[in-house]
């Protein structure tokens, strides 16, 4: 089982080795094999990246918006043919079932390609009369845009961040997550095959101290990253000190609220779509579900049936419907989070430690009577744990979903129209669902507010991110000088 990639990084074109940078060992969470070794990239890496993407950048800038797209939705076909491959790579770099990677990873990476393709040759600027004189403006691409990545979903996130960039003409230096380095290398190799010119992107592989020096450098015109809060503050700080344009999708602990008059059987779908896949290592995950008291009963009911008919086991087995968590390291914080909340006092209503399916794997857990001063209430898990809270009434329950630093993502579940469209407008979060959760198709825009993020991905408003204005005020006579 090796999917070792021909060289660690992607520069200028081709693959590109360097064994002087620390070894990175890619490892199958399922069964700890090693199935590749990569090393960080050195200096002189970094340097090569930046420097063919700053040479690259201007001619393809310059080029019509329909022939970059040509090359972006060429790319994309590739994707979808390639998909059954690439899904299984993304399977051994995660540990995600190939249930999930054959439908959700890199089609949505295909999906953006497309997007971004069709969106970027429609946008033009706008023509502003002054009387005699006019104003018109031109759309620009920003130049070197840094991309770095979380390991959740780790090509989905080099598609959505290269598709806007690549479409308005930028180019981009990636630093995947050093746990889930290898689909990153995989779109590069697609990009050049579908006739994207050398430079325009590169990945380098490597740690924090990778991205770190990436974000500072003179060349980079803006920095986009997903990961946590703590990494995102450091990111964020360093880009400020450049004045550089920032996209920051971060953490959360997102709350999804379900009212007496919900639809018991989509709620609980819904809190075990946003609490489950992907082992619940999603950062939109709805992980405190406040159930209003008259429904608690039938919910917890219907919860633990549908939670203990969930398939772990083999993720390359067509059958299995939740795989281990990425790491061993996030295992032990997973099941760190689950003893704690133990130990507060939560009723353990399902799960509750390790699964003999594999070697990272987490049972899927249910926590009920969990109180907003729990741990678990409080900060990220990231794991396939959910936590179940009551609440009397919406007054009550908006204030309590809102009393977090978080505010990526909301949920409510309600028959009641007018008080769906109401609870909605009065919690902090920047991509809500309404008896829904956690689709997110490229069409809408997808980010947080507060501690959870600036900056949108997808739909119209990430063009916004991926390019400025030029403003040209056109004089049509003499010019007025009062010297
Ligand atoms: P992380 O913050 O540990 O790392 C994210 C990336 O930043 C990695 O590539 C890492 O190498 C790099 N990095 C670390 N320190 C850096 C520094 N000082 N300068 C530059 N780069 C640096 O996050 P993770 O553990 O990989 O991912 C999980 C987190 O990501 C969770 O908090 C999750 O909620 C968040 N996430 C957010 C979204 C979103 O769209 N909002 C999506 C997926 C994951």
């Amino acid at each position: 089982m090796i999917a070792q990639p021909q060289a660690s990084h992607f520069v200028n074109g081709a693959y590109v080795e360097d064994t002087a940078g620390a070894v990175i060992e890619v490892i199958y969470p399922a069964t700890g094999a090693v199935i590749a070794r990569l090393h960080e990239a050195t200096p002189a890496v970094i340097e090569a990246a930046l420097a063919g993407a700053a040479a690259a950048q201007a001619a393809w800038a310059a080029k019509r918006p329909v022939e970059r797209a040509r090359i972006l939705r060429c790319a994309a076909d590739l994707i979808r043919e390639r998909n059954p491959d690439l899904a299984r790579l993304e399977t051994l770099d995660t540990g995600k079932p190939i249930q999930e990677t054959l439908v959700a990873d890199w089609p949505s990476g295909a999906d953006a390609l497309e997007y971004f393709a069709g969106l970027a040759p429609t946008l033009g600027g706008e023509t502003i009369p002054l009387g005699r004189d006019f104003v018109y403006t031109i759309r620009e691409a920003l130049g070197v845009c840094v991309g770095i990545g979380a390991w959740n979903y780790p090509s989905q996130i080099a598609c959505w961040k290269s598709a806007p960039a690549l479409a308005l003409g930028n180019a981009m230096v990636f630093k995947p997550s050093e746990v889930t380095p290898l689909g990153a290398l995989k779109l590069a190799e697609i990009f050049i095959e579908a006739g994207l010119p050398a430079g325009l992107f590169n990945v380098v592989q490597g740690r924090g101290a990778v991205g770190a020096s990436l974000v500072t450098d003179r060349r980079v015109a803006k920095v986009s990253l997903t990961g946590s809060v703590p990494t995102g503050q450091k990111v964020y700080a360093a880009a400020a000190a450049g004045v550089r344009h920032v996209t920051m999708e971060l953490g959360g602990k997102s709350p999804i609220l379900v009212f007496d008059d919900a639809s018991v059987e989509d709620a609980v779908g819904a809190a075990m779509l946003g609490n489950f896949y992907s082992a619940g290592q999603v950062c939109s995950n709805g992980t405190r579900v406040f159930v209003q008291k008259g429904i608690k009963a039938k919910f917890l009911k219907r919860l633990a049936e549908r939670t203990a008919a969930i398939v772990l086991g083999d993720p390359l087995d067509a059958a299995t419907q939740m795989g281990p968590l990425v790491s061993v390291a996030q295992m032990v914080k997973v099941l760190g989070y689950i003893e704690t909340a133990k130990a507060e006092g939560a009723t353990l209503i399902c799960g509750g430690g390790r699964d003999p399916a594999g070697e990272c794997f987490v049972q899927p857990t249910v926590f009920a009577d969990v109180t907003d001063t729990m741990t678990i209430a409080r900060e990220e898990v990231f794991g396939p744990v959910m936590a179940v809270l009551d609440f009397d009434t919406e007054a009550e329950v908006v204030a309590r979903a809102n009393a977090t630093e978080f505010g990526l993502a909301a949920g409510v579940f309600t028959a009641d129209l007018t008080r769906a469209h109401r609870v909605i407008g009065a919690l902090q979060a920047g991509t809500c669902w309404i008896n829904a959760y956690n689709l997110t198709p490229v069409e809408a825009p997808f980010g947080g507010v507060k501690s959870s993020g600036v900056g949108r991905e997808n739909g119209h408003a990430a063009v916004e991110h991926y390019s400025q204005i030029k403003s040209v005020y056109v004089g049509m006579g003499p010019v007025d000088a009062p010297y």
